[in-house]
């Protein structure tokens, strides 16, 4: 479904990603974990085409994307919910999320996709009206989600999901995905606390310095020693 080979990419001149390959088959909750700067954030800019790679391919259901523009990638169903949330402040709930359907459902039942979606979040449906600014942070985590689902994902892809947000609003959050997952779509978590990521995943890539340096089973990776000395802070 989605193949990354030999991914080279950065800034300029500084480069963040080293020949990093990996692949999902179907759908799944993926964690991308690993230390600040290790180019978590880089590699999903990567992907969704905010960023063209210096050298390697992205391939998305067979088709190479990497030479594609943002829009286009959002259009064939790869959406990026970006670290920090970045919502409209000024418009409302109902605003911004309307503005996530742009570029994938024209023509579709743009009511029926908000009203479902709403179901998933009705925390927001109580604020539909509201400005985006005027939420908490845990509402706005949830909105810039809700935006994300009104394009109609195949692959979300989440950056610091749970990033400063109150542990009840982390457990909503964390349902959400599985809900998303179960609807079909695969999710790709960005995630500072990998002991949530890992208990709340499928598969795993633990990432160091611009490169994968260990994949595998999300449950095996919270048994694995050199991951629980690392990451986890245990024994
Ligand atoms: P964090 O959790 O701290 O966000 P990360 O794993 O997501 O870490 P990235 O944000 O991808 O890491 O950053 C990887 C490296 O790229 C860092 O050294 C960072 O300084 C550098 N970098 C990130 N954004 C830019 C930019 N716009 N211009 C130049 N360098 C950048």
């Amino acid at each position: 479904m989605l193949s990354v080979k030999n991914l080279n990419a950065g800034y300029g001149d500084v480069q963040v990603l080293w020949d990093l390959s990996f692949s999902i088959d179907e759908p799944k909750i993926l964690a991308i974990v690993g230390s600040n700067g290790a180019g978590k954030t880089t590699l999903l800019r990567t992907i969704s085409g905010v960023i063209k790679p210096k050298s390697g391919e992205i391939q998305f259901k067979g088709e190479r994307i990497d030479g594609c523009s943002s829009h286009h990638i959002v259009q064939k169903g790869i959406i990026h919910v970006p670290e920090g949330r970045r919502l409209f402040p000024e418009l409302t709930v109902d605003e911004n999320l309307l503005m996530g359907a742009y570029a994938r459902r024209k023509g579709k039942n743009l009511q029926k996709s908000l009203d479902e979606i709403y179901e998933l979040f009705p925390r927001l449906a109580e604020r539909k009206k509201q400005k985006a600014g005027s939420l908490s942070g845990g509402e706005q985590q949830m909105a810039a989600i809700a935006r994300g689902l009104m394009g109609d994902p195949e692959i979300l892809l989440i950056d610091e999901m749970s990033l400063g947000l109150a542990p009840l609003i982390v457990d909503n959050l964390v349902d959400v995905v599985s809900m998303i997952y179960e609807r079909g779509a695969t999710v790709m978590l960005i995630e500072q606390d990998v002991q949530l990521a890992l208990e709340n995943s499928h598969y795993a890539y633990i990432m160091d310095t611009g490169r994968i340096v260990k994949e595998g089973e999300s449950k095996e990776l919270l048994d694995d020693p050199e991951i629980k000395d690392i990451y986890l802070g245990v024994q």
